[in-house]
């Protein structure tokens, strides 16, 4: 790596991975070495596009790298992500790290042979909505999650639980410190031969209680989690990137927040109403910057590759009870 500033690569220039280029392409301090995508004629329309190098061979873009980035379908992330972590290379796959528990393993047994590391592309750890609340001491005891949207072909290759829940599933274990109880899953088939329409319910063992619902048949997109926890609710709606808290509180005159008095058994407390900053970042942008930043050594990857087998182990385990219950 010339002067801390990593050569990157994209391997997979269709819908989000054109967006990794165009971002990667406009940072500072790095090299952005090129793309790789199996449709050429794709890759030389985004190579176009943005004025980067179109590579033939998979293999030299990855010689020509110091760390690539894998947004190729989910059944192709294994086999993608292998070849450049056998040349020494770190990479960033897209969410979810792969298309099973065993093969992200044998990704992560790999990394840890060739001294590179993995990052996996949950976005929403990223969302601005989801950053505002870090100053709330969260301690839910019960969290809702609504991810629902239209249908369209993209991402049908994996059943509903890999392709959208994957994104709660990882936001439900970055807010709850604790190993998974026990897990109940539904789920149903709609348009596609795979489960469109999953609902899991996940509880911990500190006893928290999470209700997960992820749907690609809705007629509009919704993207919610309400936490509750003693004393305090908190919605946050990542669509609109609104983060609201309701905090139960003593009553004090001297409350600059809007208040409304709690009419509970003669209670002295009041319920204060705060609309944390929700910052305008973009979190496709954030997450890569902190790719770049761990490959020069000054950060490490906010979702390690250890994060995103843990996603998926769990995901695999609601499809699984949802396959059981259906047949
Ligand atoms: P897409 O089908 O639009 O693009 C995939 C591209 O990869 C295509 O251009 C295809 O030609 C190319 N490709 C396929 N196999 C390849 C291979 N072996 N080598 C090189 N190129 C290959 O898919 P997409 O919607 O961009 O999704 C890509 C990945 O990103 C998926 O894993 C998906 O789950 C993930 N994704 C993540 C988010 C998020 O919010 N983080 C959103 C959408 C997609």
């Amino acid at each position: 790596m010339e002067n801390n500033q990593p050569k990157i690569g994209v391997i997979g220039v269709g819908h989000l991975g054109q967006h990794h280029v165009k971002h990667l392409v406009e940072m500072d301090n790095l090299s952005f070495s090129g793309i790789y995508d199996k449709n050429k004629a794709r890759s030389e329309e985004i190579a176009s596009t943005y004025r980067v190098k179109s590579f033939y061979s998979l293999e030299k873009l990855i010689d020509k790298s110091d760390g690539l980035t894998i947004v190729t379908p989910t059944a192709d992330h294994f086999h993608t992500a292998l070849e450049c972590i056998q040349k020494g290379k770190s990479v960033f796959i897209e969410k979810p790290i792969s298309h099973s528990v065993q093969s992200a393993d044998s990704l992560l047994s790999a990394a840890e042979e060739n001294n590179v590391f993995i990052q996996v592309g949950h976005i929403e750890r990223f969302n601005p909505a989801l950053l505002a609340v870090k100053d709330c001491q969260l301690n839910p005891k019960f969290i809702e999650v609504q991810r629902l949207a239209p249908y369209t072909s993209r991402g049908t290759d994996v059943p509903v639980v890999l392709d959208l829940m994957t994104h709660d599933i990882d936001i439900l274990l970055s807010f709850v410190d604790s190993g998974v109880k026990s897990v109940a899953a539904t789920g149903l088939s709609i348009m596609t031969d795979s489960v469109d329409i999953a609902h899991a319910r996940i509880r911990f063992e500190n006893g928290t209680v999470a209700s997960l619902t992820s749907s690609r048949i809705a007629k509009d997109k919704v993207r919610k989690i309400k936490l509750f926890q003693k004393n305090m609710y908190v919605t946050i709606d990542m669509l609109l990137n609104l983060t609201e808290v309701y905090q139960v509180v003593n009553k004090d005159s001297t409350h600059t927040e809007l208040t409304a008095p709690l009419n509970y058994k003669g209670t002295q407390k009041e319920i204060v109403y705060k609309k944390p900053t929700v910052l305008h970042n973009d979190a496709l942008k954030m997450e890569l910057e902190n790719f770049a930043d761990s490959l020069r050594g000054n950060s490490t990857p906010a979702v390690t590759g250890i994060s995103g087998r843990n996603v998926l182990a769990i995901a695999e385990q609601i499809h699984d009870l949802i396959l059981e219950d259906l047949h």
